[in-house]
């Protein structure tokens, strides 16, 4: 089932409403939180297993938003046969609030890392590993024509951090089902991240999630948010300008087939967008299975040997900022 504006409110989810505590103990501080969520991590009070519990107020504003959870609970339900999006364990209700239980992603947003000094930022060869994740994960949700609309690093989370983990997608708040008319006009993602048609009202489409793929591969890789201005305007009009730095000052050691990655997405026209299957068949991405075969060699070979003091030349790059 789905309403005019791209909703989907048809959950197969059990909504329990016996009390949360019962079941789970929260435990440490929260892992985060947005406008209206609040996540905290919990466990399961019979398995000692750690989840991430998501608080979701009913009212935002005055206004009951029950159905927009519920949209967020069948886009979870739609994407669970997908590793890299997080997954759902449960739901309860209150009188207030929605509870999403949630596998928890301990190695936290990979906006910690983007914005990190150089020996803790991203390899080029992390982000490799880590857009193909992504993309994989945003693959099942293009496939089931649902688009996310708020991909962005603080909804990018790791299983870990060090050693750097897995990918796992969160946060479906403003995603929308896209085989109908989809009214734009109230749902804005972050400005740095939002694509040029959102900006100018125009209906949204699988493309959308494909230019912020494009605007994260590039703050993963440079550390440097493409758009950014010193106020909104700014940024906005950057966006549609098109505005981009593909310099050798921000991409220094960084290779070519890694520009031609991102200005495959960064283009004003949604039509061409490179999308999510061209993505994952890119040369920068494209899985060669010899070149594969010698990457699980080196990997088993750090694991047993000390690591070489001189790392190889071609596996260093040094981000500039
Ligand atoms: P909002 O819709 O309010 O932005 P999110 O789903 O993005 O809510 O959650 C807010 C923050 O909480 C995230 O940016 C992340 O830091 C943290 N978080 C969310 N889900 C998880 C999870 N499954 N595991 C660990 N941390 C999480
Ligand atoms: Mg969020």
């Amino acid at each position: 089932m789905m309403n005019r504006n791209g909703m989907v409110t048809k959950i197969r989810t059990r909504i329990r409403t016996d009390p949360f505590k019962n079941t789970y103990d929260l435990v440490g501080r929260e892992l985060g939180r947005g406008k209206f969520a609040v996540v905290k991590k919990c466990v399961e009070k019979t398995t000692g297993k750690e989840h991430a519990a998501k608080f979701l107020r009913k009212r935002r504003k005055g206004q009951d938003c029950r159905s927009d959870i519920l949209n967020e609970i069948a886009v979870l339900e739609s994407a669970e046969t997908s590793p890299y999006v997080v997954a759902l364990h449960e739901v309860y209700e209150t009188t207030t609030e929605i509870i999403l239980v949630l596998e928890c992603a301990a190695g936290g947003e990979i906006f910690n890392q983007c914005v990190a000094d150089n020996d803790e930022a991203f390899t080029e060869k992390d982000v490799i590993r880590l857009a193909r994740q992504i993309l994989m994960g945003v693959a099942c949700l293009h496939q089931n024509n649902v688009v996310h609309l708020d991909l962005k690093p603080q909804n990018i989370l790791l299983t870990s951090a060090q050693p750097l983990g897995d990918i796992r997608i969160v946060d479906f708040g403003l995603s929308r089902r896209v085989d109908r008319v989809t009214e734009v006009r109230e749902i804005l993602g972050t400005p740095e991240y939002v694509a040029p048609e959102i900006l100018d009202y125009e209906p949204i489409s699988t493309a959308t999630d494909m230019w912020s793929i494009g605007v994260l591969t590039y703050v993963m890789l440079t550390g440097e948010s493409p758009f950014l201005g010193e106020e909104k305007q700014e940024t906005f009009l950057n966006i549609s300008q098109v505005n981009v730095d593909y310099s050798q000052d921000v991409f220094q050691g960084i290779s070519d087939l890694a520009v031609d990655f991102i200005q495959s997405l960064l283009l004003k026209n949604p039509r061409k967008r490179a999308t999510v299957e061209q993505c994952l068949n890119h040369p920068w991405l494209r899985v060669d299975p010899h070149h594969h075969a010698v990457d699980e060699q080196e990997a088993s070979q750090s694991e047993s040997e000390p690591e070489s003091p001189i790392p190889s030349p071609e596996l260093v790059v040094i981000p500039s900022y």
